[in-house]
């Protein structure tokens, strides 16, 4: 069992505070994606659970034992960074038995798990090579046996695709994710890139200013973000205020929407806004100025603006090429899809 868990833990520095009275359990075996934007305190939260950071309050556990006083060394973590530093001077073998030998396994077993990570990262005709003989790609593929082969009970994870390119990110995120469910290895995934979070994780957890605003699986948060950051951060939203009039909220201009959970402010997706040029039946119908369309293949998107606010709606092809360039036009939800948010 290395289910992980941090308590409340508070991290202060000078002029910041990082964490702020975090509480999390990061499932055994589970892929959690930890994101927030720069400064949110994702890498002080992973150093923390690694050793290189003494909280000021609070707890961490690994599996059932407390380890806030267990040495780096010995919490039996994997960690792969941005800059993940392979040593140049070595070869690629000898860079992943570098974190066996620390550990002290040498000999046979070293040969056989450093052989066996190499397998695992499909390196395993590369171990003579020198890290300048690789790709980019191949270098970050050396890192992740190197952090595997001494089999931790928990892999750490910091932005580890950052230093990539597009493309190449995309292949190495499904690598990670075959590679993570082969090994089944606790796993802590820090990424301001929330398309790579969603893709990649069986839960999510989203930091803003040192706190924990949102966790949940993936589908869930995007689905119900339940806060204007979340909302906005994990995707696009469209956010309108009201008043509220009963089972209704009044928006500006007097359009009537309904109200769900009591809110002041809604969320609609832009995947789940409809724009039409005749009225239609029902409510939550705003009329809005289409500003642009941009044609993107088998989905097209609206910019628009509603009472001087932009709104942006994902159309399908049928729907998109029956809209005119630009002009007024109806904007529309249906109810399932307005999800409340809280006024911070
Ligand atoms: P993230 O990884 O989400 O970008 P960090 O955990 O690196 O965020 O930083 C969180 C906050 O703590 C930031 O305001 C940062 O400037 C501050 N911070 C992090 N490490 C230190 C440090 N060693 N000394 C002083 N301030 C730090
Ligand atoms: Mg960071």
């Amino acid at each position: 069992m290395s289910e992980v868990r941090v308590n409340n833990i508070v991290k202060t520095y000078k002029t910041a505070r990082a964490l702020d009275d975090v509480t999390l359990t990061f499932p055994d075996g589970g892929f959690f994606g930890l994101l927030g934007p720069s400064g949110s305190g994702k890498t002080t939260l992973l150093r923390t659970i690694a050793g290189f950071v003494e909280p000021d309050t609070g707890s961490v556990t690994i599996g059932d034992r407390p380890v806030v006083n267990v040495p780096v060394e010995a919490r039996e973590i994997g960690m792969v960074f941005q800059n993940y530093a392979l040593f140049p001077n070595m070869t690629v073998a000898d860079n992943v038995d570098f974190g066996l030998r620390v550990r002290g396994v040498t000999g046979n077993d070293a040969k056989r798990r450093v052989a066996e990570a190499l397998e695992l990262v499909q390196l395993g005709p590369l171990g003579k090579r020198y890290p300048h003989e690789l790709s980019g790609g191949q270098r970050q593929r050396v890192a992740m046996a190197r952090a595997i082969a001494p089999r931790p009970r928990v892999l750490l994870l910091d932005e580890p695709l950052s230093a990539l390119d597009k493309s190449l990110r995309v292949d190495m995120q499904i690598e990670l994710k075959r590679i993570q469910r082969e090994v089944g290895i606790t796993t802590i995934f820090v990424t301001h890139d929330q398309e790579e979070a969603l893709t990649l994780s069986d839960r999510i957890g989203i930091l803003k200013g040192g706190r924990l605003v949102r966790e949940g699986r993936p589908q869930e948060v995007y689905a119900d973000p339940g806060d204007t950051f979340t909302a906005r951060f994990l995707g696009e939203a469209n956010v309108f205020d009201g008043k509220p009039e009963g089972s209704l909220l009044e928006l500006l201009g007097g359009a009537r929407v309904t109200r769900p959970e009591k809110a002041t402010r809604i969320a609609v997706r832009p995947e789940h806004m409809t724009v039409s040029t005749v009225e239609p039946e029902g409510p939550n119908v705003l009329r809005a100025e289409l500003r642009q369309r941009i044609f993107a293949g088998a989905m097209g998107t609206c910019v628009l603006e509603w009472q001087g606010q932009p709104v942006k709606a994902i159309a399908r092809q049928e729907e998109f090429d029956g809209l005119p360039e630009k002009g007024a036009v109806w904007l529309s939800w249906s109810d399932r899809h307005a999800r409340a948010l809280t006024v911070d």
